[in-house]
């Protein structure tokens, strides 16, 4: 279906470096669809999106500092790419070679779900703090849920000190609910930044918000951001015809009967063959730790044994079942996986579990 509507458009033009018209029809389907989302930008990327929603927060607040989470991923710009966890993790050590210390100088971390330890961070910083910016259910360090008040707590907590709550949903925008994480969990951030889904397979980002925010950015008003290749029709098309697929009925409540399914058969196979392991899953987003557990921030996520994990992540490639190839991705299944691809999977993974 999307690749026959691609076939479409491709014949009518490719990219005309100015606004098209399904542009327009592709926001009118995300701001429809997300509960905060007033106004939207189109750019290429998670990575541009997240780019973009750094500097709209902190031309909204005049604020230059932001608080991210230790293993949450905000794409690969500068200010994101912050160490986490050590001891000096609140002054912003830069994680890559090539990123300069000025550029992550304004970068906070907390540990995900830790509410108390961002409460510290705004005493701390009084008027400084621009936004808080989270994955609302982690995926970049295996797959973590918020605990319950989790999100609640950051949403009071930036709302009493002037900041802006952004819901990084490259992820879990359009996968969680057709609405993201802020639908599923009820929680309304101010400014949302999306990828993958949205694209249907294209390189497609976006990020949005309150329109009073988003009316910061230009040709409205001062922040510039632009892009050659933004909203171009072949990704806006693919992103259309995806959305669509996602509203007919049935589709979320399948997704998480089937990823349900597997990651409560990979961890009974698990308990079985004598692993100790946890796990969990929302709709169509999952994780398996090598780990007791419970698994709560990426500190908990580290006590996994990824050398098993390794081991495993191997074994089931040898019998055909290609997993994300880190201990710290999280899984997704999809629209296109069926009930015997769930019990194939489930049964390699016993087999596997029981040589390693
Ligand atoms: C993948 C991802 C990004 C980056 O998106 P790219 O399209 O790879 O640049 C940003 N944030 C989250 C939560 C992601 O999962």
């Amino acid at each position: 279906m999307v690749n026959a509507a691609l076939i479409e458009t491709l014949k009518k033009g490719t990219s005309f470096g100015a606004p098209c018209v399904l542009e327009n029809v592709l926001a009118e389907m995300v701001i429809s669809a997300v509960p905060s989302i007033e106004m939207v930008r189109f750019v290429n990327s998670g990575t541009e999106a997240c780019m973009g929603a750094l500097r709209l927060v902190r031309a909204y607040t005049g604020r230059e500092k932001i608080i991210k989470f230790e293993g949450c991923y905000h794409g690969h710009a500068d200010s994101f790419l912050v160490k986490a966890g050590s001891g000096v993790a609140t002054l912003g050590l830069p994680d890559s070679p090539g990123v300069p210390k000025g550029a992550t100088y304004e970068t906070l971390t907390a540990p995900y779900n830790d509410a108390e330890a961002v409460k510290k961070l705004f005493e701390d910083n009084k008027g400084e703090i621009a936004a808080v910016f989270l994955e609302p259910v982690v995926g970049n360090a295996g797959f973590i849920p918020p605990q319950p008040g989790f999100l609640n707590a950051l949403r009071d907590l930036t709302k009493q000190n002037g900041a802006l709550l952004v819901f990084d949903e490259v992820m879990t925008g359009f996968r969680l609910a057709y609405g993201g994480a802020q639908e599923y969990f009820g929680i309304t951030p101010d400014v949302t930044t999306m990828g993958k889904i949205i694209g249907g397979g294209l390189p497609v980002g976006a990020y949005g918000g309150r329109r009073y925010i988003m009316e910061m950015v230009a040709p409205a008003g001062p922040m510039y951001q632009a892009g050659t290749l933004s909203g171009n029709p072949l990704a806006m098309t693919a992103g259309i015809h995806t959305l669509k697929r996602l509203t007919e009925p049935g589709t979320y409540e399948y997704l998480d009967k089937i990823t349900g399914d597997l990651v409560h058969g990979i961890l009974d196979a698990g308990a079985k063959t004598g692993h100790e392991m946890c796990g969990g899953h929302i709709r169509g987003m999952f994780g398996v730790f090598f780990t007791g557990g419970p698994v709560h921030n990426f500190g908990d996520a580290k006590k996994s044994d990824t050398e098993k994990f390794g081991r495993f992540y191997r074994g089931m490639l040898e019998e055909g079942v290609y997993l994300a190839p880190s201990q710290f991705e999280a899984g997704f299944t999809s629209l296109a996986h069926t009930s015997q691809d769930i019990e194939k999977t489930i049964e390699a993974a016993e087999k596997v579990l029981k040589r390693i």
